[in-house]
């Protein structure tokens, strides 16, 4: 539920939703937590679970099941070929998104991989909203370009407006007019996972439409985060308020000619899959879902996962399912803004975004001020968030630091897997860790791989700020934890 009135006044997010099977998390002592963040190099990437508290790397993968979702992995309908479970993935898929065909793969990124091999050629370019990691390499490996045009609102990190995921219209029609025949398709990605979960309005995923059929490309919409842009079409997009979240799913795949998503995230399950209408398209594709992924009907997933994902799918149509995730984000946010944090607003999906530049601004950025962050962070709290800066870019041709536009610190609230009480304490250690930033610092390499170093790198503490952290950490809580 959005939120519930205490008598009071004070108001939060209440779980329409209870927990019926739990696992269990420990907070171990700051020495420990100080000691794996020492052994894993200061990179949250490396750290083992057993020493994290709140997991919030990221929301792939790890969405809580439904109990309807395990009930369905046990009926599922094991066979090689023409399995019952396709066509129950199938028949839900083509409820929300009215496609004739659907293509099944074990991921977002294989989806990418065979839509990028048949549609993009050397010299492509391809305009969307915002590129995902995965999407800019597959476009990449086919000697296509991406052409990232969102509107110019989606960099400023303190924000009001509504949809900071929406594509700049104008920069739309100058790319039609400079590169034409060069594009095989637009692509949105609804919503933006690297500008913080932002999402795209329904009126511009509408025009971007109306553009690209006056220009006889195809749009593509990448649907991987699109339950928390369901659920802020219906609450920020007034022209939305009275329909219902299936009804708007109906209209916005309406616009497209390509919806893929990764099931990992939408559906909270693990695979992935394509849908589409155009017969000549599905006859290009279908014969690369066996040589890449598997057969037809289960393209490289368990079919307990299919199961899972097509009742997932069916629950993402409930304003009460897909309002937990961006509800509780934003009261993060908003506890968060009221304490003087700086963060991305407005309250977007997938998880709150720490400024770390504004965060530290003491710390040097070729001293990583976003790493610096999620490692202090992760020491004072047990809190594993992610970087997202200039350690997750990589070096210049001639060597030199690449340094990233913006430097922030991700805290993914997987759906349904946090409690509020969970939500309260990060959000007091952040500000605790507000109150002290003087005592962070900066971090250096002190292995540095070549490719995905975000991934293995690891670093030192520049000084010993760490120790300084912890001194003062203990001085105010006194237990250690
Ligand atoms: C996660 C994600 C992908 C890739 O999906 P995987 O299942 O991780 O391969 C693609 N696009 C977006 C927007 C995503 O969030």
């Amino acid at each position: 539920m959005e939120s519930i009135k205490l008598s009071t006044g004070e108001e939060f997010p209440l779980e329409m939703h209870k927990v019926r099977i739990v696992q269990k998390i420990e907070l171990k002592p700051i020495d420990r937590r100080f000691a794996a963040m020492q052994e894993a190099g200061n990179n949250t990437f490396l750290l083992r679970n057993r020493d994290i508290f709140l997991d919030m790397l990221s929301d792939s993968g790890v969405n809580a099941m439904s109990d309807r979702q395990m009930a369905a992995m046990m009926v599922a309908d094991d066979s090689y070929a023409g399995g019952e479970s396709f066509f129950r993935l199938e028949s839900v898929l083509q409820r929300v998104f009215k496609m004739k065909y659907f293509l099944p793969a074990h991921q977002g990124r294989a989806c990418e991989h065979l839509l990028s091999r048949v549609l993009v050629k050397p010299g492509s370019i391809v305009p969307m909203n915002v590129h995902f990691t995965t999407t800019k390499a597959h476009i990449g490996l086919q000697g296509g370009t991406v052409l990232e045009i969102p509107a110019d609102e989606a960099f400023n990190i303190a924000s009001k407006e509504p949809f900071k995921g929406n594509i700049d219209i104008d920069k739309l029609k100058k790319a039609f007019a400079e590169h034409g025949k060069n594009i095989p398709f637009v692509r949105i990605e609804a919503g933006g996972n690297l500008l913080g979960g932002q999402p795209v309005s329904l009126a511009n995923i509408k025009e971007t439409s109306a553009l690209c059929k006056k220009n006889g490309v195809p749009l593509m919409i990448d649907a991987s985060l699109l339950q928390d842009n369901l659920y802020f079409i219906k609450v920020r997009e007034a022209a939305c308020k009275d329909k219902t979240v299936l009804e708007i799913c109906n209209e916005v795949a309406a616009c497209a000619d390509i919806i893929y998503f990764s099931a990992r995230k939408l559906g909270s399950a693990r695979g992935g899959g394509i849908c589409l209408n155009n017969d000549a398209l599905y006859e290009q594709l279908k014969p690369l879902v066996p040589l890449f992924e598997g057969f037809l009907t289960y393209g490289g997933m368990s079919v307990k996962e299919i199961e899972a994902i097509a009742v997932g799918i069916e629950e993402s149509m409930d304003m009460d399912m897909i309002s937990q995730g961006p509800s509780f984000i934003r009261f993060m946010v908003d506890e968060l803004v009221k304490a003087g944090v700086p963060v991305v607003t407005p309250a977007g999906g997938l998880g709150c975004h720490l400024d770390a530049k504004a965060f530290l601004p003491h710390v040097k950025q070729a001293e990583f001020q976003a790493a610096s962050l999620a490692a202090a962070l992760f020491i004072i709290s047990g809190v594993r968030g992610m970087e997202r800066g200039t350690v997750s870019e990589e070096r210049n041709p001639d060597g030199s630091e690449h340094f990233s536009a913006i430097e922030l610190v991700r805290l993914a609230l997987p759906r349904r897997v946090f409690t509020m009480s969970q939500v309260k304490f990060v959000t007091d250690r952040v500000i605790w860790l507000f109150k002290n930033k003087d005592l962070v610092g900066g971090l250096k390499w002190r292995k540095e791989p070549n490719i995905l170093r975000f991934f293995f790198g690891e670093l030192d503490a520049v000084g010993g700020w760490q120790e300084k952290l912890v001194k003062k950490f203990k001085q105010d809580f006194g237990t250690g934890l």
